[in-house]
């Protein structure tokens, strides 16, 4: 079950929309930011159709 969340890049600040795949508790992973193309990280907590955390972490 997938769920979009609004995030901001850490870097330029630019909010914009990241997908997750619900059925995974506990994620860890990195994206690249959608403007600035800079790598950073995002760990999300979720429940099945609902995202209880995300944070981002730059490098
Ligand atoms: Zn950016």
């Amino acid at each position: 079950m997938e769920v979009s969340e609004t995030i901001q890049c850490p870097y330029c600040s630019q909010s914009f929309e990241l997908v997750v795949d619900t059925s995974v508790p506990a994620q860890r992973y990195t994206t690249d930011c959608e403007v600035c193309c800079r790598p950073f990280e995002v760990q999300v907590e979720c429940e099945p159709g609902e995202i209880l955390s995300l944070a981002v972490q730059g490098e």
